[in-house]
């Protein structure tokens, strides 16, 4: 007889997700089995929830959804080494081929070939998970689960953020959502002047500014020139688009200093326009940030737990899985941070 486990699964090609008895999977020989403490939704999950149309051109249901969680080692593959069963992990929700170009190059974030734990194979939201060993990324135990849950966007916030030298820099973040509220408290963690940030929404507007922001802007009935005015600079240093809105990042553009260097985050929709003045005449760099380093931006997330990085403040729900109905409201009502579900009760 197989096991079998309860899994969040989008069972069918329409709005909503379900909890069903699914088979617990079967690791392969490069995998681990893990049993599923904490997980976190993702704006990927809310997609697919949704059923939007990046969800109907992606996801082949029936298919267990999720990629942000934490949990414990509970088998091990044949050929898996430098694990053992009952060890805490979190992993990188990316599958790298290992043969490109990129990955033989140590660049396995910018593989063409990755596979989405979660988005194109079973994922996390789950009793169980099998992982291929290459992704685990092992959790000290002085790391709370509630916030290993949600390394995976810490990684987005950090892999962006940290992609230029940020000390003594003028930041300005457009989008407070979960991503931006963390990026704002690594701006400050290392030594940003001024970290401004955009939204519309002010409940998030406020999480970022515990978090570290030091002046919000609700672009409904402020702007981003205002800002530039207020703070009197010459404009932004460093851009960190947040939002996936086209007039932010148009706005973000006008507000940059001359040489400014933009990284960006947000999916803006499929044509959305530029303002090329912005960026030829005033030598602007953009960058396209996707996923986070293998695995060096893991490595620094966890030092900057361990050290005091307030990660905690991005978490303002904390939820029994049962209530995941809820969790998704919260996400598509942008009444929330991070929003952490636990799978430890009854499920
Ligand atoms: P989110 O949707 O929760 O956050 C976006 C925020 O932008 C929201 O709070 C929204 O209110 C705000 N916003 C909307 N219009 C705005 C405007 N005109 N000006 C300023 N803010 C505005 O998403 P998130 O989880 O924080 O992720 C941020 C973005 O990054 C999303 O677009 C997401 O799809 C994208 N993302 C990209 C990657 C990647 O690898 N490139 C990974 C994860 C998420
Ligand atoms: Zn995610």
């Amino acid at each position: 007889m197989t096991a079998t486990m309860r899994a969040l699964v989008k069972d069918r090609p329409a709005r909503g997700i379900s909890m069903l008895e699914v088979q617990v999977p079967e690791p392969a020989n490069n995998e681990v089995l893990i049993k599923v403490e904490k997980t976190a939704i993702c704006g990927t999950d809310l997609h697919i929830y949704s059923w939007d149309d990046w969800s109907q051109r992606t996801i082949k249901p029936p298919l267990v959804i999720g990629h942000e969680f934490v949990g414990r080692i509970c088998k091990i593959g044949a050929d898996v080494k430098g694990y053992e069963l009952g060890q805490r992990v979190s992993a990188e929700g990316h599958i790298v081929c290992g043969v490109c170009r990129n990955c033989r190059a140590g660049k396995q974030h910018l593989c063409p070939n990755t596979v989405g734990i979660g988005v194109n194979r079973n994922g996390a939201f789950a009793e169980y998970v099998a992982v291929p060993a290459t992704n685990l990324w092992p959790i000290p135990d002085a790391i709370a689960p509630e916030l290993a849950a949600f390394f995976d966007p810490f990684g987005n916030a950090a892999h962006c953020a940290l992609q230029h030298d940020l000390v003594g820099e003028d930041v300005l973040i457009t989008g407070a959502g979960p991503i931006g509220i963390i990026a704002a408290g690594i701006c400050r963690h290392v030594g940003a002047r001024h970290v401004v940030i955009s939204d519309i929404n002010d409940y998030r507007l406020q999480l970022a500014r515990d978090m570290g922001a030091s002046h919000t802007i609700n672009v409904q009935h402020e702007s981003i020139a205002g800002a530039v005015k207020a703070l009197k600079i010459d404009g932004f240093d460093i851009g960190l688009e947040m939002s996936g809105n086209p007039k932010a990042f148009n706005d973000m553009l006008k507000a940059m200093f001359h040489g400014g260097r933009v990284a960006m985050l947000g999916i803006l929709p499929n044509g959305s326009g530029i303002d090329w003045d912005q960026v030829i005449f005033k030598g602007l760099e953009l960058h396209g940030i996707y996923g986070r380093r293998m695995y060096e931006t893991w490595y620094k997330m966890t030092q900057m737990v361990l050290t005091g990085f307030p990660l905690h403040k991005a978490m303002t729900h904390h939820i029994p899985i049962g209530d995941y109905e809820q969790g998704f409201e919260l996400m598509a009502a942008g009444a929330c941070g991070k929003v952490v579900c636990d799978w430890t009760g009854a499920v």
